[in-house]
C-alpha cells in the first residue's frame, strides 16, 4: 500500500490552508474532506472580516478560493468521510466511509465542529420544516414571515441581522438577559426594527401545527419559571458547536471532545497534528483556523524532514562490552 507524506482530515479553512502549505512544500498531501466541502463557512452568507477582501465575499465564494489555491499546489482530493483511525502505528492508518484504508506518515486533524442541538421534544422531527441552523440555507424560506432565533451569541446576532432580509420579524430567545456577542453585533442587532428580544427564556417544545411544518413554541421563563405558547414560522438555533472528533478517540488526547495540541498544533502522537475547532473552542475564526492550519502544515514538513534524516543516518555501531 502507498505510504502518504501526509493526510490532512477536513475541508474547512485550516484544513485547505495546511493543504496549500504542505502542497507548496512538494509533499504531495492527500485531503479527505468529510462530508461537506468547506466546514462551517461554506454555510456563511457573508464574510467580512477575513484580511484581504475589504469588499467582503461569501462563505462559498472563500471556499472555491481556498480549494483552487491547495489543489494548484498538488493537494489532492478525496470526497469521502474518515470514520476510524489508528496512531498507535506508525505509519498511521486513516480508514473511511467509502471502504478506504490509506497510510501515512503524518495526519493532520481539522474536521471542525458542528451545531449544537437543543436536544427539546420537536427539534429532530421538525428539522427541514421550520427547525433550522443555517440561515444562509434556508432563510429564503421565511419570506414575509415570523421566525425565531436561540442563542445570544455572535453567530445568533449575526444571522437574526440576516434573517431580517426575508423574515418580517425576527425573534431573539435568550437565556440570560445579556448577551454574549461583540458589541458591534449587539449594537447593529439592537438598532434592527424588526428584531425583537424575549430575554431570561428558554425553548422546552417545538409544535407542528396542522400542516406538519412548525407553528409554535413551548418557552419557559427560568427567573419565574412560567410557560407560554409563542407562534412563529420557524426557529433558528445558533447555541454554539459541538467539535467532530468521536473517531479520534483513544488515539490522541483529547477533552471535552476537543483534541489538545499544543502551541505549535502537536497532538500527544507525535506526527499528528491538529488545527481549527477540533482543537480550538476559542477564537473560531476563519482566519485563526487558516493560521492554524498554516502551523501544523510547517510542523509537519519539520517532522517528515526529520524522519527522512533519521532514515538516511546509518545505525549506530554496535559497541563490544
Ligand atoms: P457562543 O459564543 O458559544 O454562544 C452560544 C450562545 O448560545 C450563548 O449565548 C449561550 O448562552 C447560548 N446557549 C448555549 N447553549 C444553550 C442552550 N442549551 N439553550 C439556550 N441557549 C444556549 O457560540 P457562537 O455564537 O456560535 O460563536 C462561537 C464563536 O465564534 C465565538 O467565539 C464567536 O465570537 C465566534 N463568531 C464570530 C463571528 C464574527 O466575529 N463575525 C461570527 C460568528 C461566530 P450563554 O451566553 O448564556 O452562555
Amino acid at each position: 500500500m502507498t505510504v502518504e507524506n501526509v493526510i490532512i482530515i477536513g475541508s474547512g479553512p485550516a484544513g485547505f490552508s495546511a493543504g496549500i502549505y504542505t502542497g507548496r512544500a512538494q509533499l504531495n498531501p492527500l485531503l479527505i474532506t468529510g462530508n461537506d466541502i468547506g466546514g462551517q463557512v461554506a454555510i456563511t452568507y457573508e464574510v467580512e472580516n477575513y484580511p484581504g477582501f475589504p469588499e467582503s465575499l461569501s462563505g462559498p465564494e472563500l471556499v472555491e478560493k481556498f480549494q483552487e489555491q491547495a489543489q494548484k499546489f498538488g493537494t489532492r482530493i478525496e470526497y469521502d468521510y474518515v470514520d476510524a483511525v489508528d496512531f498507535h502505528q506508525h505509519p498511521f492508518s486513516v480508514h473511511t466511509q467509502g471502504g478506504k484504508t490509506f497510510q501515512a506518515k503524518s495526519v493532520i486533524l481539522s474536521t471542525g465542529a458542528t451545531p449544537r442541538k437543543l436536544q427539546i421534544p420537536g427539534e429532530e422531527e421538525l428539522t427541514g420544516r421550520g427547525v433550522s441552523y443555517c440561515a444562509t440555507c434556508d432563510g429564503f424560506f421565511f419570506r414575509g414571515k415570523k421566525v425565531v432565533v436561540v442563542g445570544g451569541g455572535d453567530s445568533a446576532m449575526e444571522e437574526a441581522i440576516f434573517l431580517t432580509r426575508f423574515a418580517d420579524e425576527v425573534t431573539i430567545i435568550h437565556r440570560r438577559d445579556a448577551l454574549r456577542a461583540s458589541k458591534i453585533l449587539q449594537e447593529r442587532a439592537f438598532s434592527n426594527d424588526k428584531i425583537k428580544f424575549i430575554w431570561n427564556s428558554v425553548v422546552t417544545a417545538i409544535n407542528a401545527g396542522e400542516s406538519g411544518a412548525v407553528s409554535h413554541l413551548t418557552l419557559k421563563n427560568v427567573v419565574t419559571g412560567a410557560e407560554t405558547s409563542f407562534a412563529t414560522d420557524g426557529i433558528f438555533i445558533f447555541i454554539g458547536h459541538e467539535p467532530n472528533g468521536w473517531m479520534f478517540a483513544d488515539q490522541v488526547d483529547m477533552e471535552d471532545g476537543y483534541v489538545i495540541t499544543d502551541r505549535r498544533m502537536h497532538t500527544s502522537v507525535p506526527g499528528v497534528f491538529a488545527a481549527g475547532e477540533i482543537q480550538d473552542n476559542h477564537f473560531r475564526q476563519v482566519a485563526t483556523s487558516v493560521g492554524q492550519g498554516v502551523m501544523a502544515a510547517m510542523e509537519c514538513e519539520k517532522y517528515l524532514a526529520g524522519l527522512e534524516i533519521a532514515a538516511e543516518e546509518p545505525a549506530a555501531e554496535l559497541v563490544p562490552a
